[in-house]
């Protein structure tokens, strides 16, 4: 039975009932599952965790793909599916777990996978939480080294977002700073079960995981951020409690026009005015 006939089984079988609460939403298309799978450059090396693997649509490529898989799934109806569908691989552990209460990603990379550095990500993403959850591993692993996810899609374009566009934000600063971000391509609601409201998109993030974190300049950018329609004197004046003059003469040193916004700046502008704050 293929993935398709076998998800619909399930489905309308009222073996299993969808939550929402979840973020269930089940890939058939056997192509744009490839699709997805091809974009993350899994080789027989690689060590790859999934988040949501749901009825398995990526992952029975995964485990044939790649050396060993690790999987996060926090619905107790789906633990017995997966354990039937990969009960004869044993490149594959799976983690019955809200991933977001995780108490240590690298930790359970040691001890499933090998204690590799180099692990890749690849999720069909639970979209209530992407952000938190694109969050955690970029503040708490230092083993992740590229992230292939599908998201809502205007969500994937904000991330992915230049400068000067209605979508760049403090996220897609604070992304863009630790990662190579790239859109990858555009999933529509119709390979779904059930049909989300929204379409969908991937993107792929390749970190700099040599480069060093500095909170401090994450929180910097969400001030300069804190109010889209202000300009970056007034929030810089609102959160920081500084002479308005006093920043336009930092904004001078960096020939940067005092009525900007904070969404005209790129990463190197934005960095260089936290050097002269700090
Ligand atoms: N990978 C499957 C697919 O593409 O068909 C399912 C994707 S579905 C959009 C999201 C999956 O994430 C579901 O299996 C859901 O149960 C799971 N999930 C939701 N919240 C989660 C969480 N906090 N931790 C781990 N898994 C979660």
């Amino acid at each position: 039975m293929n993935h398709n006939d076998y998800v619909n089984k399930q489905v309308n079988q009222k073996n299993f009932f969808i939550k929402k609460k979840f973020s269930q939403n089940f890939l058939l298309d056997e192509n744009i599952i490839k699709k997805i799978v091809k974009s993350a450059d899994i080789n027989k090396d690689s060590y790859v965790i999934e988040i949501g693997p749901g009825f398995g649509a990526l992952t029975k490529y995964l485990v044939d793909q790649s050396k060993k898989v690790l999987l996060y799934e926090i619905d107790d109806d789906l633990i017995p599916h997966l354990q039937t569908l990969f009960k004869d691989k044993d490149n594959i552990h799976i983690e019955h777990q809200d991933f977001l209460k995780v108490q240590s990603v690298d930790q359970d990379i040691d001890r499933y996978l090998d204690q590799a550095n180099n692990v890749i990500v690849i999720s069909n993403l639970p979209y209530h939480i992407t952000t938190p959850i694109i969050m955690k591993i970029l503040e708490e692993s230092q083993k992740i080294k590229r992230l292939v996810l599908m998201m809502q899609l205007e969500v994937a374009q904000r991330l992915t977002s230049k400068p000067n566009t209605k979508d760049y934000n403090a996220l897609s600063i604070i992304i863009q700073d630790q990662s190579e971000a790239k859109y990858m391509f555009k999933v529509p609601k119709t390979v779904f079960q059930p049909r989300p409201n929204v379409d969908s998109a991937v993107i792929r993030l390749d970190r700099y995981l040599e480069k060093e974190r500095d909170p401090l300049f994450y929180q910097f950018v969400h001030e300069c951020f804190s109010q889209r329609r202000k300009t970056l004197v007034n929030n810089l004046h609102s959160s920081f409690s500084i002479n308005k003059d006093d920043i336009k003469v930092l904004l001078d040193k960096l020939e940067i026009n005092d009525k900007i916004r904070a969404e005209a700046l790129d990463l190197e502008m934005i960095k260089n005015l936290y050097k002269l704050f700090k």
